[in-house]
């Protein structure tokens, strides 16, 4: 089983052909809700690929906390650890122009109560082989689930974005780093993925840098670096592609598959994701991704 402590946040979207400067009004030509945050479509992700997954975080008392929770039971995510508090659900406020960038505003809303474990957390960690965190919930929130997870001997999956500065604490209590190039370049200063990687490998045994469509680098200590190439697609949509490769890695690994086996995988099912709109609703079921991989 999995467990992912982390986010949920309704994402809405609006295309427009040119995004608004400041002071600037456009007409947009679209507008949807969609349920994400990086918690949830991992725990999407994941569910999909077949793992029985719960989500620990926190929704607010509003009608977005209704949608989220439902999302999340639909794709037979276990919500048991999802609580409701009162104020706001996490919302991205996202604006995609004609060329696909964008620029996004996240509000933390109920995903900045979850600053620590509550009631039953720590036996749905206990009860998982690997527990998936983000940084979209306060670190101290993250840091207590990397703690949990330790102490019960599950394996620690983090994926560290937004960058930001990391504590040793909680380097220390991971067990598989999965950065994409921007992060470790954040993280440690350097744009080689090679260098960022084995710099990395100092504090966590285990990593894994996404090179979009280059593929995947994973490192371990004592062995040499492996490079996963990603199978090569028409793109349509990349958002979450990260978050979907982590969902079905953790799915992969696991089921005891050796960690090149499992990152091809899990490409495969990245692969998938981005040839579809949408972030949730691009991802892609089991048989799809065996059917894929061949
Ligand atoms: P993020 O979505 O977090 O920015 P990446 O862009 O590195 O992360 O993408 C994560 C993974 O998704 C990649 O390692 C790759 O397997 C897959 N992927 C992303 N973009 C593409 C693409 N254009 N074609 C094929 N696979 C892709």
């Amino acid at each position: 089983a999995i467990a992912v402590l982390g986010s949920t946040n309704m994402d809405l979207v609006a295309y427009v052909p040119t995004a608004p400067r400041l002071g600037e009004t456009v007409t947009g030509s679209a507008f949807r809700t969609i349920p994400g945050g990086k918690g949830a479509n991992q725990a999407v992700a994941a569910a999909r690929a077949g793992g029985a997954v719960s989500m620990i975080g926190a929704v607010g008392a509003d009608d977005f906390g209704t949608q989220l929770r439902t999302a999340l039971a639909d794709a037979h995510v276990d919500t048991g650890g999802l609580r409701t508090v009162g104020g706001a659900s996490g919302i991205a406020h996202i604006v995609v122009d004609d060329d696909g960038g964008n620029s996004i505003i996240v509000v933390p809303g109920a995903n900045g109560t979850v600053g620590g474990l509550a009631d039953g957390d720590d036996a749905r960690i206990a009860a998982a082989g690997a527990l998936l965190l983000q940084l979209e919930i306060p670190l101290s929130g993250v840091l207590a689930g990397a703690r949990a997870a330790r102490a019960h001997g599950v394996r620690v999956v983090l994926t560290p974005a937004p960058a930001q500065p990391l504590p040793g604490e909680l380097l220390a209590n991971t067990d598989l780093l999965v950065p994409n190039e921007h992060e470790a370049a954040a993280l440690t200063g350097t744009s080689d993925p090679y260098k960022a990687a084995a710099e990395l490998l100092a504090t966590v045994p285990e990593v894994v840098v996404t090179l979009g469509a280059e593929g995947s680098l994973y490192a371990a200590r004592g062995a040499e670096p492996v490079l996963v190439p990603a199978p090569r697609v028409q793109a349509e949509d990349t958002t979450a592609a990260g978050d979907t490769f982590v969902g079905a890695l953790a799915v992969a690994s696991g089921e005891g598959r050796p960690m090149p086996e499992a990152l091809a995988w899990a490409s495969a099912a990245a692969a998938l994701s981005v040839q579809r709109a949408g972030a949730s609703a691009s991802m892609p079921y089991r048989h799809e991704i065996d059917a894929f991989t061949g």
